[in-house]
């Protein structure tokens, strides 16, 4: 069997001299073609003989390499495929111009929404670009969008973290709070080190440190019913505080504005989730508490207590209603309001209608 030392020779040659895959295959193809030739003009020869084999052995050889090294190619270009990006946003699809809200300071960071995305913006959102119901638009509908969240507590720890991370393009976050250590059981975006700052710049260098891509403006101020021209600079609004009387304020100013609201709240070891939008048909929350709860009924987490990973859970999902409220994925909660009990393990969805003579959103459609 000289024939199989002559190509294994070969083939262990190509490995020593580091030779180039295109070259060796060449050089193993044409001694394997070689062999073929001489059993084919002179199979009686001594040669042939020393050779070994017979003409079809080897085609069938050949023939069975071949294979092995088409379906290896084939699969190189499928996993080629599927790591590039399915749906490239196009260049001219600029983000709307969003003006900074004029008492606000400035952004940390502000990249330009003019520029094209590039590789690395790419890769940072290849898990959404590949969600059919994200894909590039999506993915650019969130670069250009404009988010007010009011609120880095514990539901507003995790929704700057994951709309940072997804990639929303300008959020401004609101809060007149500083960071203390009783905050740190549960609001998860600051660290030890950070006690005595204030929430809304430690939250932004948090923001911005997980994705330089996006602009964070910190607000060091209180929300009132009198920010609706803050409010209409923005495309949603995200409820983060714990007080009714927060609540309602940036209700009346959302709804003024005509801008939706997701909105979540925690107690103890129960949350809820929902989003007003009276302008598109929704509830407001007045029209779901018309009368501030009774002073001792509905006592903040600084007094009642809240287990540390709820916020995390509500705020997750306050964080995903954003999500789809931007990109219109799925079905928002308009009209609904989901409910999590934590300490059973419980999750269910009730129907919320819009009061016909609700005082806030009456006149809203
Ligand atoms: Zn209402």
């Amino acid at each position: 069997m000289l024939g199989l030392w002559l190509i294994v020779g070969l083939g262990v040659l190509a490995w020593i001299i580091e030779m180039p895959r295109r070259q060796a295959t060449a050089m193993i193809a044409g001694a394997w073609l070689g062999i073929v030739a001489l059993h084919a003009i002179a199979p009686a020869s001594g040669l042939a003989a020393r050779i070994g084999g017979s003409r079809g052995g080897w085609l069938l050889a050949g023939g069975l390499v071949a294979l092995i090294l088409l379906y290896r190619a084939g699969l190189r270009h499928l996993r080629a495929r599927a790591a590039a990006p399915l749906d490239r946003p196009a260049p001219g699809a600029a983000p709307l111009d969003a003006p900074a809200p004029l008492d606000a300071p400035a952004p940390l960071n502000a990249p330009a929404p003019d520029d094209d995305v590039g590789d690395a913006e790419l890769e940072r959102y290849a898990r959404h670009i590949v969600l059919r119901e994200i894909g590039g638009p999506g993915q650019m509908r969130l670069r250009a969008a404009r988010v007010l969240v009011v609120g880095a507590g514990g539901l507003g720890a995790p929704v700057c973290l994951y709309l940072a991370a997804a990639g929303v393009g300008r959020i401004t976050l609101a809060d007149d709070d500083r960071v203390s250590l009783s905050n740190l059981q549960r609001q998860v975006i600051f660290r030890s080190d950070q006690r005595g700052q204030g929430k809304v710049q430690a939250a932004a260098a948090a923001m911005t440190a997980l994705n330089p891509h996006v602009a964070v403006t910190p607000l060091p101020r209180r929300i009132t019913q009198e920010d609706t021209t803050l409010f209409a600079d923005h495309d949603l609004i995200v409820d983060g505080t714990d007080s009714f009387a927060a609540r309602e304020a940036i209700n009346r100013a959302a709804t003024a504005a005509r801008i939706p609201l997701v909105s979540g709240a925690i107690a103890q070891w129960e949350g809820q989730v929902t989003l007003y939008d009276p302008a598109r048909g929704g509830p407001c929350l007045t029209c779901l508490f018309p009368a501030a709860p009774a002073p001792g009924l509905a006592p903040a987490c600084a007094e009642a207590g809240v287990v540390g990973a709820l916020p995390g859970v509500i705020g997750s999902l306050m964080a995903l209603e954003a999500i789809k409220a931007i990109t219109g994925a799925g079905d928002a909660l308009r009209g609904r309001m989901l409910i999590f009990d934590g300490l059973h393990g419980e999750t269910r969805t009730i129907r919320t209608a819009r009061r016909k003579d609700c005082p806030v959103c009456k006149d809203a459609r």
